[in-house]
């Protein structure tokens, strides 16, 4: 079955007396390996849809099944568990840690994890060198290009092996040219190691480059 399956999720917000409907009935579903673009303006509800499906926020309705396992039951620390095994995040700002090396940021989460200092240096050495940055690997961020960091904050999402890649306007900072090798990068990535990915993005033209496309018109989830 999918990996993940958003079933007729609802999200609504307060904002002082008003409630705001961002999330109406959004509903989709993603195997292994594929690389989907969430594309809608700004302000219609992307972050929202990926904060539910990512297992940070939790929807007023619907369900989010993650391989098969509803999660709305779960605790949060049970999710918070899941999230952790299971979810990788991308933002449009990197986030790198500065005084830190490429290696080292991509070392970091692994470390937190458990791994041993070695294999942790292996994966992530491996990994960059995947993405392109086998000769960047002792660049701190601010030696780095925009594509590179961004690159780099890939691997380091990826890299205690989640299933799920959740990347919100990952390229939004960058020039066309440098964002298109991050997309390949990306869908590259999910076909080498099954990892599924959704991608926010403005860009309709990047878009064109992924599996399938989702929108959001007035909270309902559509595939174009
Ligand atoms: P997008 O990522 O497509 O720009 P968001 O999911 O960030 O959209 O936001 C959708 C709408 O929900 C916006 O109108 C935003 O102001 C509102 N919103 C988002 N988060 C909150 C929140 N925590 N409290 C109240 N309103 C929110
Ligand atoms: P782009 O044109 O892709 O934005 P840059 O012109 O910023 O890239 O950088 C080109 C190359 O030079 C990059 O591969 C980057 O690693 C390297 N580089 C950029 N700035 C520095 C720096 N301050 N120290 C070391 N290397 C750098």
């Amino acid at each position: 079955g999918p990996l993940l399956v958003i079933d007729h999720v609802a999200r609504r917000y307060r904002q002082g007396d008003a409630a705001v409907d961002v999330l109406i009935d959004a509903s989709a579903q993603l195997a292994a390996g594929e690389v989907v673009a969430l594309v809608a303006p700004s302000g219609a509800g992307k972050s929202t849809l990926l904060h539910i499906a990512g297992l940070l926020e939790r929807p007023d309705g619907g369900e989010v099944f993650f391989d098969g396992q509803p999660t709305a039951g779960l605790s949060d620390d049970a999710r918070t568990a899941l999230r952790r095994n299971e979810v990788g995040f991308v933002y449009q700002f990197h986030h790198l840690l500065p005084e830190f090396s490429a290696l080292e940021n991509v070392v970091m989460p692994q470390l937190i994890r458990g791994l041993g200092a070695g294999e942790a240096r292996t994966r992530a050495a491996e990994l960059l060198s995947y993405l392109g940055l086998g000769q960047r690997l002792d660049h701190r961020p601010a030696e780095l290009s925009g594509g590179e960091q961004q690159r780099v904050a890939i691997a380091r999402a990826v890299a205690n092996a989640p299933r799920l890649l959740l990347a919100d306007e990952p390229t939004g900072n960058l020039d066309p040219v440098t964002s298109a090798h991050v997309f390949a990068t990306l869908t590259a990535l999910a076909r080498a190691s099954g990892l599924a990915a959704i991608v926010a993005t403005h860009n309709l033209e990047l878009a064109e480059t992924l599996d399938r496309r989702l929108t959001l018109r007035d909270g309902v989830l559509v595939e174009t």
